[in-house]
């Protein structure tokens, strides 16, 4: 193994030297999506991000049991439990039931998973699936006086918590600061603090999805999930949680304290945060409308996409920004990194059959551990790629007889590089042998050719029924600054 891995955690906000609980097993634990609609390309950055994590940690030989949840109940449309069910409020817009949303969405966010080449977690437990637990776990919460029903609905108490243990730990803020920044209780609110939270919360009569529990028919808070299926999964305390940096001040702040109320531990040893991504410097979401999908990513067919990317080149246009940065989409530096994955992907393919010399004209033994280097400062992606386009470009040297590679070298340097850019930032070659792919290329570039010509003869009504046409069996066109580019949008 090489060198030591360096994590930034969260709770201590410093890079520390990551020591598994059991030496060569890891427990990872990242909050998985809401499955009520599509994922936009914000959630699939998080996930790609892990996947990165997840990769890196099995090729340094951890043995790693990786839990990535799928929300399925209770999750309201506000942090603070309140607002409609996210579930039955797509159920009823879509005329289906709540659990014909779930699968939906859940099949639809595995295919997402899939294009981007992210490996499964190990398991994928549902909130649905475990009720039983998250009820044991809330019994335990109110035994040990942490927590209190009113009306079939059970609070977190926080600032009896508090007085015990620094409930906003995560985000470095007081009991006093968090209180001054959440609104008065009405005499409306059962609940006893202003920022008490539920843990299991009573249903009305057109609630669909409910449960029996000790405290009557309901369902389960969103927060007590992650508590109660990682520590199922991993234990009390586990090494690594993960998420997105906007579940910091609340869902994994009420995880700690749930589970420390419940089993007398801290139940993480690192905490991991990725920045978000944005569109022109605002963060992705769903209410901001600036959402797209990546099917909307990978066909073009978006008025903020000059055109469609592929899955790959959205992947490796992640994987140049460091997970704890924000990353601004932008068609530009998607463009570019396009042209650097298929550098990369080309060198690759001619490392296969490069030839060695006696001597090597660089250092790849120094290169390889820059690589590792990176890797181990807390992830450092980018600074990976530096250095993987570094050998990229020794490579294309090598092969045109500018400089030389040594047998031995020329091993190691298709090791790493193979391990690195296949293994660790997980990218996979997009070019298609099919013998039917390649006669669709072909003819499309006649077509784009002959519309070419129609359009240099100003006949625009032509060239403009040549691309509607060519739409309705799925295929657009889009023109860009560099001509015109195609993609099939099914
Ligand atoms: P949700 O389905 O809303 O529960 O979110 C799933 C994951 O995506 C969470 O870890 C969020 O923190 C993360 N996430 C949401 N929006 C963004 C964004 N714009 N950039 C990166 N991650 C995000
Ligand atoms: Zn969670």
């Amino acid at each position: 193994m090489q060198n030591e891995l360096f994590i930034f955690n969260t709770l201590t906000k410093t890079k520390e030297k990551f020591t598994p609980i059991h030496p060569g097993r890891v427990g990872l634990y990242v909050c998985g999506p809401t499955v009520y609609s599509d994922v936009h390309l914000g959630n699939c950055r998080t996930f790609i991000s892990f996947d990165l994590i997840y990769r890196y940690l099995l090729h340094l030989g951890f043995k790693v049991r990786y839990v990535r949840n799928i929300t399925d109940a209770g999750h309201l449309e506000g942090d603070r439990d309140e607002g409609d069910d996210k579930f039955a409020k797509k159920a009823k817009l879509e005329q289906l039931e709540p659990m014909e949303i779930v699968q939906k969405y859940t099949l639809g966010f595995h295919d997402v998973m899939r294009e981007f080449n992210t490996l499964p977690p190990g398991i994928e437990p549902t909130a649905t699936g475990h009720i039983g637990e998250q009820i044991e776990m809330i019994k335990e919460i109110i035994a040990n006086e942490y927590a209190y029903e009113i009306n079939g609905t059970v609070y977190f108490d926080v600032e009896k918590y508090n007085k015990e243990f620094p409930y906003g730990q995560l985000t470095n803020r007081k009991l006093e600061d968090l209180l001054e920044g959440t609104r008065e209780l009405s005499g409306q609110d059962e609940k006893r603090g202003r920022l008490d939270f539920a843990l299991w919360i009573a249903s009305k009569p057109e609630t669909l999805m409910k449960w029996n529990s000790p405290w009557g028919w309901g369902f389960p808070g969103w927060h007590i999930e992650c508590s109660a299926m990682s520590s199922k999964y991993l234990g009390e305390t586990f090494d690594i949680h993960g998420g997105g940096m906007d579940l910091q001040a609340t869902h994994h702040t009420n995880e700690i304290a749930q589970s420390q109320a419940c089993n007398h531990k801290s139940p993480v040893n690192y905490w991991m945060h990725t920045n978000m991504l944005t569109v022109n410097n605002v963060r992705m979401s769903k209410s901001a409308g600036n959402g797209f999908l990546p099917g909307e990513l990978f066909t073009g067919n978006h008025p903020l996409l000059e055109k469609g990317y592929s899955p790959m080149a959205v992947r490796f246009f992640m994987m140049q920004t460091h997970y704890r940065s924000t990353l601004d989409f932008s068609n530009e530096a998607l463009q570019a990194s396009e042209k650097g994955y298929a550098r990369l992907m080309a060198a690759i393919k001619l490392l296969a059959n490069l030839k060695h010399a006696s001597s090597s004209t660089s250092d790849i033994v120094a290169l390889e551990k820059k690589c590792y280097d990176a890797m181990n400062d807390d992830f450092n992606a980018p600074i990976l790629v530096a250095n993987l386009f570094e050998g990229a470009r020794i490579i294309n040297s090598a092969n045109d007889g500018k400089e030389t590679i040594s047998l031995n070298d020329l091993n190691l340097l298709k090791k790493f590089m193979h391990s690195f850019v296949i293994d660790v930032l997980g990218l996979k070659s997009e070019t298609s042998n099919s013998s039917s792919d390649k006669a669709l290329q072909g003819a499309m570039e006649v077509i784009l050719e002959i519309r070419k010509d129609i359009k240099a003869k100003k006949d625009f009504v032509a060239s403009d029924k040549l691309r509607d046409d060519l739409n309705i069996h799925n295929i657009l066109i889009k023109d860009t600054k560099d001509g015109p580019v195609w993609s099939i949008t099914e």
